[in-house]
């Protein structure tokens, strides 16, 4: 398969640097050059470019494209919802939706919605404070909330002293950040580690009202909890008084209607979904949970706002999108099966020429990692691994292949076997080329 040639998206993408800062709609300290490929057409896993390339797109909007590119069905309802009424305060839609979420999602007692993971997290965390009555929170290391001043970025100042500092080489870091606001509100924990939280909370838990973490570390590398991890941390949050947030922006929907929770058998006091809650081509995201947190916003102790928040259009994606998923029933096998197999092709294009390949997670969200063994914490893997596996994202684009950022891929519902087939025919001289040019680092 020949490498694909876009001058045309090349020249547009150029252009368009004049008015984006760098050309982009978000940036990461250090993130590398990338080559950014404009798509005008979208069907089913695939999209086109401006010079009409056609790509299998694994990136999926970071994963919140679970319906896949022009599904028909998802398309229709949204415009027949758009022709019955654009912006109103509240339509007829919220007692449906939120039927279907509170059914589905273990810890949904009551939801209120809003546009994306960051304000949704940053608005739980509010009201885990509130009803604690407790000023700070825990996170963990390589789990990732959004980009709000007090969450992004940092690391442990000791073990011994989990107060998350900031520092030069930060991938995370940024300008600007408000002074200190990192280790006035905070603590950072290596995450599967009981014995730290446990130890932690003995020491502060008085001052701790929050821990929040995603069930299942996607971003660290796509790890799941040890087990019994999950069930020892929501013990611990009951016995200090403390509420437990999961962040399910990624896996909410994605690895069933009932996120990772209802997988995992652990129920929080507090979830947050986003992404592909409302199927991909909307923003949409919900903080869901007990009704006596909630009841803060009924006396109006706790503030919550936001000109979108519910808007109609939304609540229409995110109802078409359960329809979708609740009606396809077998549909998380088959999204996960065409997935693993795209990722088995990678390992076995990878093995051969001798070049070390893992890839993990859970079905429907893969990540690889050019190395022997799984990610078992966010720092096991070096900078070697991580610059290669930038190198395979970077690479595969000019043979039609979108992975997601940091090595990630995610199905959607309208992947099928050709799929697959097409990745199979591009992935290894994709690969032939990334060990050209690692044997030089
Ligand atoms: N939480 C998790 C687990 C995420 O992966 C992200 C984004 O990738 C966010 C929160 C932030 O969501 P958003 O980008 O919609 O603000």
């Amino acid at each position: 398969m020949p490498k694909l040639k876009f001058p045309e998206s090349q020249k547009v993408a150029k252009q368009v640097k004049n008015y984006l800062p760098g050309g982009v709609h978000y940036n990461f300290r250090y993130a590398g050059k990338d080559t950014i490929i404009p798509f005008n057409k979208g069907k089913g896993s695939r999209v086109w470019d401006l010079d009409g390339n056609e790509h299998l797109d694994l990136f999926c909007k970071f994963g919140a494209l679970i319906v896949g590119h022009g599904n028909e069905e998802y398309n229709a309802k949204l415009m027949q919802y758009m022709n019955k009424v654009l912006s109103v305060d509240q339509c007829d839609l919220e007692g449906l939706v939120c039927e279907r979420i509170i059914h589905y999602v273990p810890s949904a007692e009551m939801v209120r919605f809003g546009l994306s993971g960051t304000e949704s997290v940053q608005n739980a965390i509010r009201l885990a404070r509130a009803y604690s009555g407790k000023p700070k929170f825990v996170r963990f290391q390589g789990h990732y909330h959004g980009n709000a001043d007090n969450i992004i970025g940092g690391r442990p100042q000791s073990a011994e002293h989990p107060i998350p500092v900031e520092y030069e080489e930060d991938f995370l870091g940024t300008d600007g950040r408000a002074p200190n606001i990192l280790q006035a509100q905070s603590f950072l924990l290596p995450w599967n580690d009981a014995i730290a939280l446990e130890k932690l909370l003995q020491e502060r838990g008085h001052e701790i009202g929050a821990v929040i973490m995603e069930p299942i570390c996607i971003n660290g590398g796509g790890i799941l909890p040890q087990p019994g991890y999950l069930e020892k941390v929501r013990e611990l949050c009951d016995r200090y008084h403390i509420i437990l947030i999961f962040d399910e922006v990624i896996t909410g929907f994605r690895v069933s209607l009932g996120g990772a929770q209802s997988l995992l058998g652990v129920t929080p006091d507090i979830t947050v979904l986003a992404k592909a809650m409302a199927g991909g081509a909307l923003p949409m995201s919900a903080i869901v949970g007990k009704k006596e947190i909630m009841q803060l916003y009924v006396d109006q102790k706790v503030i919550h706002a936001g000109t979108f928040n519910g808007y109609p259009l939304g609540l229409a994606a995110v109802l078409a999108t359960i329809e979708l998923l609740e009606n396809d029933v077998s549909c998380y096998e088959r999204m996960g099966n065409y997935l693993l197999q795209i990722g088995q092709s990678l390992v076995e294009a990878a093995k051969n020429v001798g070049m070390l390949m893992v890839v993990q997670g859970v079905p429907g969200i893969l990540i690889f990692h050019s190395q022997e063994k799984p990610v078992n914490s966010p720092g096991s893997y070096d900078d070697t691994t991580k610059l290669r596996d930038i190198l395979i994202t970077r690479i595969c684009k000019d043979y039609g292949i979108q992975f997601s950022k940091i090595s990630r891929f995610y199905s959607n519902l309208m992947m099928n076997e050709t799929d697959v087939s097409f990745f199979q025919e591009r992935i290894q001289e994709a690969i032939d080329e990334v060990q050209r040019i690692s044997e030089i680092f």
